[in-house]
């Protein structure tokens, strides 16, 4: 069956020392991680090059995000094939501040989790609906929407790969957070889109990670739902203790 997962996407904070420290207090930590838990984090990509040294096998790295193309004249880009030379596990691709602020399309969002693929990094494609879409009753079809177009291309073996990772824009870094009938329904019914498009076995062991405003205080309910394998953690992610918290709370 699939394991519980705790991500942290750090955005773009903390400086190289403040950086260096937390990774510490998590590293100097690592024995109270459940082993049943998988935990990564996501540092802003000009650390992870450093932080490869710095981690052991408990805590993966992952990119924040990384291009859709192999190389070439792509000036600040990042490619995947960049990640996995740095023996880097994860990137997160189609991140809401991605698809919102840099105005990545779901059809980006599927070249990137296929680039990811193709040169062996995990992605972790993150989907979710808008304040609006959940107000008019959309929701359900908009995450259907999103998750369709970024997997629809992909083998089984790719699929096998991917993480999931519902995170409602309502309750990214504003302190609501989804009720755990809303978390469930929601994963429950991307978990029945993926047994439809491949099938169960594969939709059983597909890890969906719930994100928006995930905190020591409410981790617990939210990754006891049945179709809940875990958290996308950005706020806390930055603080060791709450991050540590957040990780038990998923064993
Ligand atoms: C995120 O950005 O992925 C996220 C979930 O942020 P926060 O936990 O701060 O809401």
């Amino acid at each position: 069956m699939r394991k519980k997962m705790v991500a942290g996407n750090w955005k773009m904070n903390l400086l190289w020392d403040e950086a260096k420290s937390l990774v510490q207090s998590l590293e100097e930590n690592k024995e109270q991680m459940p082993q049943s838990v998988s935990v990564l984090i996501a540092p802003p990509a000009i650390y992870l090059s450093g932080m490869e040294n710095m981690t052991s096998s408990q805590i993966a790295l992952s990119g924040q995000n990384c291009s859709d193309h192999q190389s070439g004249a792509f000036t600040g880009e990042v490619s995947a094939e960049m990640l996995k030379s740095l023996n880097i596990e994860f990137c997160i691709v189609g991140h809401s501040e991605r698809r919102s602020l840099f105005g990545e399309s779901d059809e980006l969002v599927a070249d990137k989790t296929k680039a990811c693929l193709d040169a062996g990094v995990k992605p972790i494609v993150c989907f979710g609906e808008q304040l609006e879409d959940r107000k008019a009753g959309n929701h359900f079809s908009v995450v259907k929407s999103q998750v369709s177009a970024a997997i629809e291309q992909l083998s089984d073996e790719q699929m096998k790969q991917v993480v999931l990772a519902y995170e409602p824009v309502w309750a990214i870094g504003t302190g609501e957070t989804a009720t755990e009938e809303q978390a469930q329904e929601i994963h429950a019914a991307v978990r029945e889109l993926v047994a439809g498009k491949f099938d169960q076995s594969i939709a059983d062991s597909t890890i969906i990670l719930y994100g928006g405003s995930v905190k020591p205080a409410n981790a617990k309910s939210l990754f006891s739902c049945n179709d809940v394998d875990g958290g996308l953690i950005g706020g806390a992610s930055l603080k060791a203790d709450d991050f540590l918290a957040i990780i038990k709370a998923a064993e």
